[in-house]
């Protein structure tokens, strides 16, 4: 079995949801008024008020989706939509995931939007607040980010927003079930959260939209969801999103302190026997994150060595056209390529024991050693 150190990316689902989910996979339309579409939606619905207590939201704000990158682009295209003819601006940042990035990208070449995005430190946390003077559609910051763990400030960005009446949308996809979530105490407008993250189904991610302003719908067909994501629910899998939300909740203090542990074992053992190392989870970050740089490699070349070794890993960097090349968010906390191309993110989990964490210290120095010395 490999060593599986990429919980960021995504992790094994949770028994509890592969049981919700068989004891669902026979349910039919959610939407049928018969009684087999009433049972349906009896299983939907009790998802829907585990996530709203565990999230401290309103059932009616919990509307389900495929994906969190579904989520970050209801949000972000649906507040513009529904702000733009006042203020057709955004603001956002330089580290945010794909799904917002290449949105928000769009939305400024197709759409006329003005983008503003709040600078980040040399930490890779948001640092000034500024832009968020402005009014604008929609503002949207991620809550933690998925190469660093680097966790934002994201309740100062929502005061900071609501007094130009400015819309926040927050992408929790990497926090859900790491940190505790009370959305209205948050007081953002929207949030995004991925089940697959928490140990649920790949393939459905949730959407918490209050009221007004709600989003504007960006596909379109039968009114579920409140019409912002129509298509027929897949109501086995909001049954497992539900139950692996309720154990990652009931589990994550006790994990966050085996956790922290653990990856503080992981990175001294690093910086002991391995030079020139840049460390760059810098707190306030999340317990499952360490992303280090190790100058004089390539990202590529030290996941493929680690694989070989039989452990799972991240490069954190995106790989464009065959080129590997550092980071957008390496790049935003002002590190040069040349420090940065190598890097590793190991994230780890719910699984993870002291075993992997020896594993890894013991491989990974000789490894290095054979990647600088090509
Ligand atoms: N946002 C963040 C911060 C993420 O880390 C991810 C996935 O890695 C996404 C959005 C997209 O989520 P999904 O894989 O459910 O589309």
């Amino acid at each position: 079995m490999p060593r599986y150190l990429d919980y960021a990316a995504t992790q094994p689902m949770r028994q509890c949801a592969i049981d919700a989910w068989v004891d669902a996979a026979g349910s039919l339309n959610p939407g049928s008024a018969y009684g087999s579409g009433r049972k349906a939606r009896s299983v939907l619905d009790d998802a829907r008020e585990t996530v709203a207590e565990l999230l401290g939201c309103e059932p009616i704000e919990v509307v389900f989706t495929s994906s969190g990158t579904e989520a970050d682009n209801i949000a972000i295209q649906g507040l513009f939509r529904a702000g733009s003819d006042t203020t057709p601006h955004i603001i956002s940042t330089p580290i945010e995931h794909p799904a917002v990035l290449e949105t928000v990208d769009k939305l400024r070449a197709e759409h006329g939007a003005t983008v503003d995005l709040l600078p980040v430190d040399s930490t890779g946390h948001v640092s000034d607040l500024a832009a968020l003077d402005t009014p604008a559609a929609v503002a949207t910051c991620m809550w933690a980010n998925n190469e660093t763990g680097a966790i934002q400030p994201v309740a100062d960005i929502v005061q900071r927003a609501a007094a130009q009446s400015t819309p926040v949308h927050i992408d929790a996809v990497q926090v859900t079930g790491k940190l505790p979530i009370n959305f209205h105490e948050l007081g953002a407008t929207t949030l995004a959260a991925s089940a697959h993250k928490f140990g649920g189904p790949r393939g459905i991610g949730l959407l918490l939209a209050r009221r007004t302003p709600a989003p504007q719908p960006i596909a379109f067909g039968g009114g579920q969801e409140r019409g912002i994501r129509p298509g027929t629910v897949d109501v086995a899998s909001a049954s497992a999103l539900a139950a692996a939300l309720r154990e990652s909740v009931a589990d994550m203090e006790q994990e966050t302190a085996r956790l922290s542990a653990l990856r503080d074992k992981l990175k001294a053992g690093i910086e002991s026997s391995i030079d020139n190392v840049i460390i760059n989870s810098v707190e306030p970050t999340l317990a499952s994150h360490l992303h280090v740089s190790f100058p004089g490699t390539d990202g590529d070349s030290l996941i493929m060595l680690l694989d070989a070794s039989g452990i799972e890993a991240s490069a954190g960097s995106a790989c464009h056209a065959g080129v590997n090349r550092m980071s957008h968010v390496l790049e935003a906390m002002g590190i040069d390529e040349e420090h940065g191309r190598g890097s590793l993110r190991f994230s780890l989990g719910r699984l993870t024991t002291d075993e992997d964490i020896d594993a890894v210290l013991a491989e990974l120095p000789e490894l290095i050693r054979r990647a600088r010395s090509v």
